[in-house]
């Protein structure tokens, strides 16, 4: 096996700092070596709950120097043990609205599928760490088959979301008997694929896994590229076979403090997307998770940050940001219509229930924002 074998990325993971400094000596003896170091504590306290772990290929795209939005995805950050803001591990009630284990079921006509709790590198904001990068707590055979028969015998369900964890972590035979077995059920008018693979780790797709999907389009493949930095030749090579075996790719990402949350971060990753062939589909505001306030960017900012966007680029590269609602009130977009002017702030739903959000944080925090932190950066 070599460097371009996504099995190969997966078994030689750095998941530990000195695996890490082993993948990377270029930064011994510079400042990446010093902040690193200094993150030990932090790479302790995590590790019994949400593990570290990222691929040499993910890895490679990391600022030899300097603290860039590739190592803030990744690193442990003290912040996580101490968040007072958020205490929930699971704010949008998905595991209470689980009919047989494993799958999501909160709108009328959608579920949402964990097949995997396994992701080729662990982001410090997911927004399921309660469960994500524990192997242990992967579908069994048996609930697998138990979430597709709830499927087959719940004729209102049109739509099916593979999500996890990575669902692509799971070995191309699995997929097929999965996603066959969907095409199988004429109820179903959609089957989307929520991995950031192509992200992490594009060795995935592979020509045999552009295959498979060939034999079983349409199917929607979501992304989740979070900076324009992780779009590279590689990815853009595996979002090709993906478009090539017909599928539409969507592109859903988060916004991050100190990451992306900038004109000029959102500008340059919408038009990578949008060169890879890949159209920028939703932004999430960050979900209020126990462990990820440190990533959070306040909402008055954000939407700021759309009204900039949409006066300078073209209508097709604007993702839709959206807030998912606490209490498993479900997903509204971030604008006047769904938003009550309230202390504390509050949204409607698609049915019109209000749901109370956190408030913002105040402007000047003293946190970074991409803006501050990126050479270049642009302010909003
Ligand atoms: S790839 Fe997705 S599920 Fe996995 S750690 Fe990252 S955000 Fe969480």
């Amino acid at each position: 096996m070599k460097a371009s074998d996504w099995q190969w990325q997966l078994q030689n993971r750095a998941k530990t700092l000195e695996q890490l400094f082993a993948l990377r000596p270029d930064i011994l003896g510079g400042p990446m070596e010093k902040e690193i170091r200094g993150r030990q504590k932090a790479f302790d306290g995590t590790a019994h709950q949400f593990r570290f772990s990222v691929t040499p290929y993910y890895l490679s795209l990391a600022s030899r120097t300097e603290l860039d939005p590739i190592w803030r995805q990744i690193l442990p950050d003290e912040a996580e043990l101490s968040d007072h803001r958020f205490t929930q591990p699971d704010p949008l009630a998905e595991e209470s609205h689980m009919p047989v284990p494993g799958l999501t079921h909160r709108y009328p006509d959608r579920v949402l599928w964990y097949l995997s709790h396994n992701c080729a590198v662990y982001c410090r904001f997911c927004m399921r760490k309660r469960k994500v990068s524990r192997s242990e707590s992967a579908p069994t055979l048996h609930q697998r088959n138990a979430a597709l028969e709830y499927i087959r015998s719940n004729r209102a369900i049109s739509e099916v979301i593979l999500s996890g964890g990575d669902p692509l972590s799971q070995s191309d035979e699995i997929l097929y008997s999965i996603l066959s077995e969907l095409k199988r059920m004429d109820h179903l008018s959609s089957i989307r694929i929520h991995t950031r693979m192509p992200v992490t780790c594009p060795q995935r797709i592979t020509a045999s896994f552009a295959r498979m999907l060939r034999r079983l389009e349409p199917i929607t493949v979501v992304t989740h590229f979070n900076h324009a930095q992780e779009c590279t030749e590689q990815s853009a090579r595996a979002i090709r076979q993906i478009r090539r075996s017909g599928c539409l790719v969507l592109n859903q990402s988060v916004l991050l403090s100190g990451i992306n949350d900038s004109v000029r971060a959102q500008r340059d990753l919408q038009h990578q997307l949008l060169r890879m062939g890949v159209k920028p589909y939703y932004l999430h505001q960050c979900d209020e998770v126990q462990g990820v306030s440190h990533f959070r960017v306040n909402l008055s900012r954000g939407m700021e940050l759309q009204k900039e966007l949409r006066g300078r680029n073209p209508g097709i590269s604007l993702p839709l940001y959206v807030i998912d609602l606490p209490g498993g009130g479900g997903k509204v977009p971030v604008d006047s219509s769904y938003f009550v002017q309230k202390s504390p702030p509050e949204f409607k739903n698609f049915e019109g229930h209000r749901f109370a959000v956190h408030p913002d944080i105040p402007e000047n925090s003293g946190r970074l924002s991409a803006s501050q932190s990126s050479p270049g950066g642009e302010s909003i």
